[in-house]
């Protein structure tokens, strides 16, 4: 079984480019320069220069003690949380943007809903001097306004979605069809391992930074450069992509995806697209995603904006579908106490999105086992949310 994309953009029955005909030359030329270019000798410096200077890699592989000892294991914490700007989405971001140079793009463009891929969006703009634009709901602009004003003061222009329900999906129509009447001088910088082909397979390999350094830094502590279990959160499935990457092919390693189980997955407030979904086309991709009978998006549900999505990228749907990967759902409730059980045990206020990874530790048999969970982010952009929450 091969776990990557195929040469057509397939992983197994998913991926592929299910694209209006309008977007045909945008994806066109991505699809035929992207892997030669990212191959590059000169994109690699500039890549791992960025990645080391600027965004602060390679992040700790941080040995947790207390969190460890309650659970009878090893655990080693991922420190993505460390990363400027507070997340892993940047390692795509400077990988994407350093990619648009190439092609001599001027502009960028993004989609968001939270909030926080436009902020690492709107950081590398800055950056390397590239007009941002970044496409947002309305709804999401009353809700996220300190990532709205980070965007602003980065020099991003803020373009409001207003058609449908005003959220992240409205924003990435809005930013498709920029592209389209833009297609010259402008790249798409999609955030997560979604959307049509190549953009799962480019963001993985941006991401897949982060196994790469968990391969060496294991080696130096375990003597073996391979945990047993590797949890991550998913959304559409980027920090997971990243750290499952290296390890696809060795079946020694579980790799478990966490999603949102929001409000529980009976209630339909949830964002559990495995356990929810079923197989559809979803911006641009054939993967997993939640619908109702007549095959409409039906709007997800999480505390945690980042996970609030309601598909997975192609890769995931994949691992889930060939059970190579075992993905688990986390309610709020869980996931909220997760969170503060990492604060108090380790110190480190973890973003709610990455919580969800944290509460599943007495559903998996880790007893003795080297455990890697990867800490996506931090969690001063959920305060509010852990202030509302209280409980602490
Ligand atoms: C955006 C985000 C996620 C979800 O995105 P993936 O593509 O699934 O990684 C998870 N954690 C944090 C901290 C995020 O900001």
């Amino acid at each position: 079984m091969k776990y990557n994309v195929n040469d057509k953009g397939f992983y197994g029955d998913f991926g592929g480019a299910y694209i209006p005909e309008m977007l045909y030359s945008n994806i066109d030329e991505l699809n035929k320069n992207y892997l030669s270019i990212i191959e590059e000798d000169s994109f690699s410096k500039k890549f791992n220069y960025y990645l080391k200077k600027y965004v602060g890699r390679p992040t700790p592989l941080y040995y947790a003690k207390r969190l460890s000892e309650k659970y009878n294991s090893k655990i080693y914490l991922k420190r993505e949380d460390l990363c400027h700007t507070g997340a892993h989405k940047i390692n795509n971001t400077i990988g994407q943007i350093l990619l648009a140079k190439e092609l001599n793009k001027k502009k960028i463009i993004a989609e968001t809903g939270a909030g926080q891929h436009g902020v690492a969006t709107a950081t590398v703009c800055a950056l390397m001097g590239m007009k941002c634009v970044i496409y947002m709901g309305e709804v999401d602009i009353e809700r996220q306004r300190p990532n709205v004003e980070r965007m602003k003061i980065l020099g991003a222009e803020i373009r409001p979605a207003i058609s449908g329900s005003k959220t992240l999906k409205d924003a990435t129509n809005e930013a498709m069809r920029h592209w389209i009447n833009n297609p010259d001088d402008t790249h798409y910088i999609i955030g997560s391992v979604v959307g049509p082909h190549p953009y799962p397979d480019m963001v993985a390999r941006f991401q897949s930074v982060i196994s790469e350094e968990v391969l060496y830094q294991l080696d130096e502590v375990e003597d073996r450069n391979y945990p047993d279990y590797i949890l991550a959160c998913v959304g559409g499935g980027s920090n997971a992509a990243g750290i499952f990457y290296h390890y696809l092919d060795n079946k020694k390693v579980k790799l478990i995806g966490i999603e949102a189980g929001g409000m529980g997955i009976e209630t339909k407030k949830s964002a559990a697209t495995t356990t929810l979904g079923n197989k559809g086309i979803l911006h641009g991709s054939k993967t997993l995603l939640m619908q109702d009978k007549n095959g409409q998006v039906t709007e997800p549900y999480s505390i945690s904006a980042g996970l609030d999505y309601p598909g997975i990228g192609p890769l995931h749907a994949h691992l889930f579908d060939s059970k190579r990967g075992k993905y688990i759902s986390v309610d709020d409730n869980d996931a909220m106490n997760a969170g503060l059980e990492l604060s108090r045990l380790e110190g480190i206020i973890p973003a709610i999105e990455t919580a969800h990874a944290f509460a599943v530790f007495d559903r998996l048999e880790i007893k003795n086992r080297v455990v890697v969970v990867n800490l996506s982010g931090r969690g001063d952009k959920d305060l509010e949310t852990y202030i509302k929450w209280g409980k602490y």
